[in-house]
């Protein structure tokens, strides 16, 4: 049985989840969300409005004394989100309704590890001399890594990086609690948050495509975790049996075809020109350029295809730089996995937000620290 304690406890964080997901709210508006009485509204409202969690703020009244509203105090609990991504590195201060309120973003230094990490060192500095009371950093990676020792284990992208101990790198740096997350799954987290179309959703995929190909999963509403070592990979699935050899040192991964990197690799090879004139080729509908992507979006495709035979999702979300900024190749991408699937499918375009995944990182470890926020008190020395 629930003891008083429990009950409050698990009464306030029901009322608190509430007004995080919509503020402002009136105390009657609660009452109804909530299911919780009167007296339970009135008692929590005054207990978070002391402890500063949240605001009271009236109406812009018409006539009559106006219903005082409530909403979540948007300065307390900030939190850093960085998303180490070979495309860059996405620093954002976030807070606890995943409001982005301080943002950079820096170009890769180079692709050598100890360039990025110092790169890393010095923007967070500067950060926390604009935001000195951080209560945690959120680091969103690609490629293989460990949740539990908070190691990345090997990206494709940067050169000497294996075994990182990225987690004890910045507790140590700055002291502060730090998680590692796989960069899918916190922009999964970014999109349910932020994207209508996935509010109510109980099983989906995202999937990320810029230079590498990534995947996260929704699965009967909590998100799919394969252990300690996140091992989903889906770039790293075989589509063109002794294909071409993939960075990961397999031959004919989906990434080494369908990602950017893949795709101007391939143009080079074809063409003889620069890989990075790809882009501009394709605007400009150059055969090669357009022979090339289309080739990587019949195996994404198929991919697509398979995934929805085999989980049986409710939608598939593809988002990155390519779709983003790639014409056609969403669409094209769409066309081959309903040719495929012989039917049609819920495919999604998000709308491409660089940042996306680092605010995810924040929402996650907020999520799963919200009884330390509301109810520990020495994280807030006055
Ligand atoms: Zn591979």
């Amino acid at each position: 049985m629930q003891t008083n304690f429990e009950i409050k406890k698990s009464n306030t964080l029901r009322f608190f989840r509430t007004l995080r997901q919509q503020s402002p709210l009136s105390r009657k508006e609660l009452e109804r969300l909530t299911g919780l009485s009167w007296g339970s509204i009135s008692a929590i409202s005054s207990e978070l409005l002391q402890k500063n969690l949240i605001l009271a703020e009236k109406e812009s009244a018409t006539t009559g004394r106006p219903p005082e509203r409530l909403a979540v105090n948007p300065s307390v609990a900030l939190s850093l989100g960085i998303d180490i991504n070979s495309v860059g590195l996405s620093l954002n201060v976030v807070n606890i309704v995943g409001a982005s309120l301080h943002a950079v973003f820096v170009p890769l230094p180079s692709a050598q590890k100890e360039d990025l990490l110092a790169t890393l060192k010095t923007e967070v500095h500067r950060i926390l001399e604009l935001f000195p009371a951080l209560i945690g950093i959120n680091l969103s990676m690609q490629g293989k890594l460990n949740r539990k020792t908070g190691e990345s284990i090997r990206t494709n992208f940067f050169t000497d990086w294996k075994n990182v101990p990225l987690v004890q790198f910045f507790e140590e740096e700055f002291h502060i609690p730090t998680v590692l997350y796989h960069d899918p799954e916190a922009l999964l987290t970014y999109h349910m948050h932020a994207d209508r179309r996935l509010r109510e959703a109980r099983n989906c995929i995202v999937i990320r495509v810029d230079d590498g190909i990534g995947m996260a999963q929704l699965f009967n509403g909590q998100l799919y975790e394969t252990g300690e070592d996140t091992s989903c990979e889906l770039g790293h699935t075989i589509a063109v049996p002794n294909g071409i050899q993939c960075a990961c040192g397999k031959h004919g991964c989906l990434e080494a075809y369908s990602s950017l990197r893949g795709m101007k690799a391939a143009y080079a090879r074809k063409s003889g020109r620069d890989p990075e004139e790809f882009p501009i080729a394709l605007a400009a509908q150059d055969e090669i350029a357009n022979a090339v992507m289309d080739e990587a979006c019949r195996y994404l495709g198929i991919a697509v295809a398979n995934l929805f035979t085999l989980f049986d999702v409710d939608s598939i979300l593809i988002d990155g730089l390519v779709p983003a900024q790639l014409p056609r190749y969403y669409e094209r991408t769409q066309d081959y996995a309903r040719a495929y699937l012989n039917a049609d499918c819920n495919l999604l375009q998000s709308s491409y937000k660089r940042d996306a995944a680092a605010i995810g990182a924040c929402l996650l470890t907020t999520e799963k620290r919200l009884e330390e926020i509301i109810f520990d008190d020495s994280m807030y020395p006055v």
